[in-house]
């Protein structure tokens, strides 16, 4: 947006925004120029797991009202819990680590794109009409209207072939709103191995019910695990 104006408009935009850093939060009586969108689910044992996978659990280990200085909790989930990043590891003998994918990728600006409801797979079709070189596309399906603690299999995916054209078209990133972007009991894992093989970054279980379909910029940070095959991430985006 600040690269978009020129000249005064720029200085301006500029200036605006100096003086609403200098404002304190309490006096601001400003509107913020940009809405910050969480698109992360909660961590909590509600959460629906992937079958096989560790449950979660986030357990006081000390508390303030028992005597206990201070408040801590231990904490226990799969490195692919809720909203989470896959590292090109997670399927790729050799892959990148998820502390290893470079942040300018999950950083930008992407496009939230509505499949709409009834559509069981992202297939090419949905995939060709995505404008070529957009760096990140997140995929809003009605996925996002079925979250609850039980774990879907029905769940909407991305096809191999919607993949491919997704390479093709020169995307960085692909976002889709449960738990993997791959059709439940697939045996090869195609789609994973044509994105992550790829370089493209993909994040899962994002959360866009409430999300218009359009341009953002996203940001999309993922513990940093060493050697970690992916890890759960904040994702906000920010309206531009
Ligand atoms: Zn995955």
């Amino acid at each position: 947006m600040i690269e978009a104006k020129s000249g005064n408009g720029r200085f301006v935009h500029k200036l605006w925004h100096v003086l609403i850093q200098r404002v304190p939060d309490s006096f601001n009586i400003f509107m913020p120029l940009h809405r910050v969108l969480d698109i992360t689910l909660p961590i909590n044992n509600k959460l629906p797991v992937w079958p096989g996978d560790l449950g979660i659990l986030v357990e006081p280990s000390a508390r303030i009202v028992d005597g206990a200085p201070a408040n801590l909790s231990r904490i226990e989930m799969g490195s692919h819990t809720g909203t989470h990043i896959d590292a090109p590891f997670h399927f790729v003998l050799n892959g990148r680590t998820v502390d290893k994918i470079p942040l300018a990728l999950l950083m930008g600006k992407a496009r939230v794109i509505e499949v709409p409801d009834g559509k069981q797979a992202i297939d090419s079709t949905i995939v060709e009409s995505i404008d070529p070189g957009l760096e990140r596309v997140l995929f809003k399906t009605q996925n996002s209207k079925r979250y609850s603690s039980k774990f879907i299999q029905d769940f909407v995916a991305l096809t191999p072939n919607g993949a491919s054209a997704l390479v093709e078209k020169g995307a960085k990133l692909v976002g889709i709103d449960y738990l993997s972007i791959e059709t439940y009991g697939s045996k090869e894992h195609e789609t994973h191995h044509i994105l992550l093989r790829s370089g493209v970054v993909i994040i899962e279980g994002l959360s866009l019910k409430n999300i218009e379909p359009g341009d953002y910029e996203l940001i999309a940070l993922p513990l940093k695990i060493e050697g970690g095959d992916g890890a759960p991430a904040r994702v906000v985006l920010r309206s531009l």
